[in-house]
């Protein structure tokens, strides 16, 4: 059996994708009942907003995590979730008292959900309190930030991870497994495009103090990850174009703009993002010997593909986030190798959307990646 055709099997019974991500099976297969593993990884939500509620209602399904505390500046806020998730007063902080986390021995680590231009602040101080940060994309408003935020983990010597639930996702792992394999040949051109119409015009994703960019930052980064992973290389140079068709809503942030980013190889991917339409989310890597198409490919699905030989039969959807979760606390309990997921994986990204910006303030000129 060969080996594309042996991994489908699997996943039709709800074993090969948990396998090849390093996750626990019940995590991937819903029609399992959900029971606990002994050992449990032990989170706390930072920034009680709409997707940490997404993290907190996913993770009820994980068997190796377990949210058991929050930090929130809204006591309000912390009365709900206490209940909903049966979290004690002991594991409850506000941005005031969040330091004393480091007393708290019943904590292993904390998932920033705030606003993107809090992620280097709010990182510092978990990393100082010496449990283990994971924080949302985009990590941070640029690489020089990131860099510190990488140097503060090392040295108080915590793991640092990124929220990129999409590595956990069965789709996006066959598709990496692929070009890995060889099944898809030479690599030959990538094609990603991420956005969305945004809506409510005074939210903090278009002021850029909080939000740090626009589409780029906060969706662009996903086609730009994707195109690491469909490569599995590093860009050396990136050329962007920015549109505004609305610079009054989008006046302090970007709203659409189309990025290459050239490879070693001499592959090239071509990208968009944008806050101004929708419809406008694909993956579409093309080797030699085959592709693969994602469309949907970044949201939460489910996520639909097909390759050169049909239609992906992957398993019954889960939720990214009981995939991701359940899957950094088998990384972390079990001292498993770090996948793509790392602080550094979240550097390579912000170095490119740093190199983005900056051929959009030059006009479109190439910018050479220096990853010193
Ligand atoms: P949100 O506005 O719904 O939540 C942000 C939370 O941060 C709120 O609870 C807010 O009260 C809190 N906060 C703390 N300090 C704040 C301040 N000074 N100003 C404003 N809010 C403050 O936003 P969200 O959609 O939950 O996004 C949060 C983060 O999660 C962002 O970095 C975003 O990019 C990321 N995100 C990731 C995904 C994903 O699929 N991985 C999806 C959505 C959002």
């Amino acid at each position: 059996m060969n080996s594309r055709r042996d991994f489908l099997q699997k996943v039709s019974l709800g074993i090969g994708v948990t396998a090849l991500a390093g996750l626990p099976a019940t995590a991937a297969a819903p029609s399992v009942p959900l029971v606990r593993a002994e050992k449990q990884l032990r989170v706390a939500i930072m920034g009680l907003g709409g997707y940490a509620n997404i993290v907190a209602d996913a993770m009820q399904k994980c068997t190796m995590a377990t949210l058991v505390g929050v930090v929130s500046g809204t006591p309000s806020k912390i009365d709900t979730w206490k209940k909903k998730y049966n979290i004690p007063d002991k594991n409850t902080y506000n941005y005031e008292t969040v330091s004393e986390l480091k007393n708290n021995p019943d904590i292993d680590i904390v998932y920033v959900t705030t606003p993107n231009s809090l992620h280097h602040k709010h990182v510092l101080q978990i990393a100082a309190t010496g449990k283990h940060v994971i924080c949302e994309k985009p990590v941070a408003d640029n690489a020089k930030q990131t860099r510190e935020m990488i140097a503060a983990c090392e040295k108080a010597g915590v793991k640092f991870y990124i929220g990129y639930r999409l590595h956990f996702e069965p789709h996006t792992r066959e598709l990496i497994r692929m070009r890995e394999s060889g099944e898809l040949g030479k690599i030959m051109h990538v094609n990603n495009y991420m956005g969305f119409k945004s809506g409510d015009p005074t939210q903090w994703r278009l002021k850029k103090a909080l939000a740090g960019g626009g589409a780029m930052m906060d969706v662009g980064v996903y086609a730009l990850n994707g195109a690491r992973y469909c490569t599995g290389e590093e860009p050396i140079w990136v050329t962007a174009q920015e549109t505004k068709t609305d610079p009054i809503k989008f006046k302090e942030v970007d709203e659409t703009i189309t990025f290459q980013l050239g490879f070693p190889s001499g592959v090239i991917a071509n990208c968009g993002t944008t806050y101004n339409f929708n419809n406008f989310e694909r993956l579409y890597v093309i080797g030699e010997k085959g592709f693969v198409e994602l469309s949907p490919a970044f949201g939460y699905g489910p996520i639909k593909g097909r390759t050169n030989a049909g239609p992906m039969n992957m398993p019954p959807h889960v939720p990214h986030q009981t995939l991701q979760m359940d899957g950094l606390a088998d990384i972390i309990l079990n001292n498993k190798p770090d996948p793509h997921i790392t602080g550094q994986e979240g550097l390579k990204d912000m170095i490119v959307v740093d190199a983005v910006y900056e051929s959009i303030r030059k006009g479109g000129q190439k910018i050479f990646i220096n990853k010193a």
